[in-house]
């Protein structure tokens, strides 16, 4: 191999970057000429909770390098509710959660008349019913290219009939190591290797919650996980499908600093027994006591400056929530880094509304994520402005060469980071 062949191939693949870093040498690059099968996949990674100001707080050489070779959006930006179950299903249908159904990730439908929680031990994400619209492993399997899911939202669930090929029930005791493992393993399969393969990791956003977003252990997480994904490149590497693989990196919010000095309680201004709330903080979801709606409005909309309140019907055209039924009579949203609560929780539990929290508007800047992608599809050093995470559907579908189902994303918007578009 000549220096300027070698050099060409470094700048192409940002994977090789990682391997050298790894001290392999440049005779194993040889090998990587042969790409082999030349099919592209997908491996989409979300990394809950990684809020866009955290990138340069933390020593990251993994995901500098992704994004040295590969392409950047200047954010990415969640739909509202800024919430785990909204974001994640709104990243892999393109609809907005007023469209896909997952409004909240605690809803209450009553036509059903049950709860949707999340947890291991929810049954509801099991259930197809709370899924609307077509997560991309359904359009996939619907157009003969199989699919994989190491987590995530909507993967456990029976959806128009389809489910990914293979996938896992949330567990979140797996360790990190062991969900690459997996990933890496389907990627080596021969016939059946998936062209769409999801991964996820769940610590940022815990460190988040727990610590707030500015605590050196958040920091500390980041790295950890930069490190694990160097591992997966190398396995990458290894597999020889430096060629194949498009890894496109996303979280699904960001994180703001809460404090006890900012809370608004409710029972302040309203009586409790006259509403039944679906959600605390900072999306706070009321349904009222039959024919206490005005009332209720009408005593939460004037009572503190930082908590706006709405009911469905005519919420913020931004939300894209209006009439949905899931979507409480009653909204209220607090301001960045306030939270909601009740005087007892609030004196019962001492060290809560201390650490992080998200669900606040998709405009403020501490709820944007991150976009990060590397690979065959991408182009090099290429990067693009902020943008929604609703168009996301549609550059899985432009990468894996799907015809999309009815969303509410453009595929346009990604045209100047691909090489064929
Ligand atoms: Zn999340």
């Amino acid at each position: 191999m000549s220096l300027s062949s070698n050099h060409r191939y470094l700048i192409k693949v940002g994977w090789l970057f990682l391997l050298i870093l790894s001290g392999k040498s440049c005779e194993s690059l040889q090998d990587l000429q042969s790409p082999g099968n030349n099919t592209s996949l997908v491996l989409l990674i979300s990394l809950d909770g990684f809020a866009n100001n955290y990138l340069g707080k933390a020593y990251t050489p993994t995901l500098d390098s992704l994004t040295k070779y590969g392409v950047k959006a200047d954010a990415l930006i969640p739909v509202f509710p800024s919430k785990t179950f909204p974001n994640h299903y709104t990243q892999v249908t393109g609809l907005y959660p007023g469209r896909h159904g997952i409004i909240s990730n605690r809803m209450y439908d009553p036509q059903f008349k049950q709860y949707f929680n999340i947890g291991s031990a929810s049954t509801s994400v099991r259930d197809g019913r709370w899924f609307d619209g077509e997560p991309i492993w359904v359009t996939a399997s619907k157009q003969g290219l199989i699919s994989a899911t190491m987590f995530w939202p909507g993967s456990e669930a029976e959806i128009n009939g389809f489910r990914p090929d293979y996938f896992f029930a949330y567990n979140s005791s797996i360790p990190e190591s062991d969900r690459i493992l997996q990933v890496l393993e389907w990627m080596a399969l021969d016939k059946h290797r998936p062209h769409f393969i999801s991964l996820y990791f769940e610590d940022i956003d815990h460190a988040g919650h727990l610590h707030g977003p500015n605590a050196r252990a958040v920091f500390t997480t980041i790295e950890l996980i930069d490190r694990q994904l160097n591992q997966l490149a190398k396995g990458i590497t290894s597999l020889k499908l430096d060629e194949v693989v498009n890894l496109i990196i996303v979280s699904d919010h960001g994180m703001a600093a809460q404090s006890r000095e900012r809370v608004i309680f409710l029972d302040d201004y309203i009586s409790l027994q006259d509403i039944e709330v679906v959600n605390w903080s900072p999306v706070l979801e009321l349904i009222p006591e039959f024919g206490k709606q005005e009332l209720v409005y009408e005593q939460l909309s004037t009572a503190h400056p930082k908590l706006s309140v709405y009911q469905n019907g005519i919420f913020p055209e931004s939300w894209h929530l209006n009439g949905h039924r899931r979507a409480t009579p009653i909204i209220g949203l607090a301001a960045p880094g306030w939270s909601i609560s009740s005087r007892t929780y609030f004196e019962e539990h001492l060290q809560a509304y201390t650490g992080g929290a998200h669900g606040y508007h998709p405009g403020e800047p501490d709820m944007q994520g991150i976009f990060i992608a590397c690979g065959p599809a991408f182009k090099t050093g290429s990067r693009i402005g902020s943008l929604e995470s609703v168009h996301l559907y549609q550059l899985l579908c432009n990468v894996l060469g799907l015809i999309p189902a009815q969303n509410d994303g453009i595929q346009e918007v990604w045209a100047d980071i691909l090489v064929k578009y």
